[in-house]
């Protein structure tokens, strides 16, 4: 069975002195052990105090990725830095795509480069408000899988997740229904299906993202296609996020 992935992601937020103060309430509240699997996804800059103060309780990740090994790409980071301090990039984030235009074509070289470096790329894919009005939800969405997901075997699916996160729901308050949400992750379970096989499709884990949080997330995470959450807000402070954590334990 697939276990939960409680994915916390901060965004532009938080200095590596924030992130030990985090950790050190998070070691505090959070029970020793948990049946779901945590991860925090910091920014570059407080990945060294988030590995030193966490202490190995959880897994930690990165919000992105260069995808070239080293050399003359000034501001960038690559996967070899990145793999002394995490396991798993996010990759594809709707703020990126949106904010700095990132294409399907290059989230997939990431993917790659992260694969190549034994690391875990999460591909977040969504819609925009205009598109589901527009009755496009699923057609953008199997695009951004087609592309984002170009040259991917069977066997490197097991190193990837993917996020389901509707851009309308994302820092907006709005969350999906868990009635939307089952819908869409359930498209994508066929979706991997009918392109690799049910066994691949089975095994990989699909998180919603989108204003989830501890009010929503028992009915959320209650549907059978949602496998854990990629959360944004709720992951800033240290008792919202181990809530959702006791939430997704208590339903596996
Ligand atoms: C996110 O950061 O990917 C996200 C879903 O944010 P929020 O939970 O704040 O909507």
């Amino acid at each position: 069975m697939r276990t939960f992935l409680i994915a916390g992601n901060w965004k532009m937020n938080k200095t590596a002195e924030e992130a030990r103060a985090f950790f050190a309430e998070f070691n505090a509240l959070a029970p020793a052990k948990t049946k779901c699997e945590a991860l925090i996804c910091p920014t570059f800059t407080a990945l060294s105090a988030a590995k030193e103060a966490n202490k190995g309780r959880i897994s930690l990740g990165a919000q992105n990725v260069y995808p070239k090994d080293s050399g003359a790409f000034t501001g960038e980071i690559s996967p070899k830095m990145l793999s002394e301090f995490v396991t798993y990039v996010i990759v594809g984030h709707s703020e990126r795509r949106t904010l700095l235009k990132e294409s399907n074509a290059f989230i997939n070289e990431k993917i790659h480069a992260l694969l190549s470096h034994q690391l875990k790329p999460i591909l977040c894919v969504g819609e925009s408000l205009e598109e589901r009005k527009a009755g496009r939800a699923f057609d953008v969405i199997a695009e951004e899988l087609t592309e984002g997901l170009a040259a991917i075997s069977k066997e490197q699916m097991a190193a990837i997740t993917i996020a389901y996160e509707p851009i309308w729901a994302i820092g907006t308050g709005e969350t999906a229904t868990p009635a939307i949400a089952q819908e869409v992750h359930a498209f994508i379970r066929n979706w991997l299906v009918k392109h690799f096989d049910k066994s691949v499709a089975d095994g990989v884990r699909i998180l919603y993202g989108g204003s989830l949080k501890a009010s929503n997330a028992h009915d959320l995470l209650s549907q059978p296609d949602i496998d854990g959450g990629l959360i944004g807000g709720a992951s800033l402070e240290a008792k919202s996020f181990v809530d959702i954590i006791q939430i997704a334990d208590e339903l596996l």
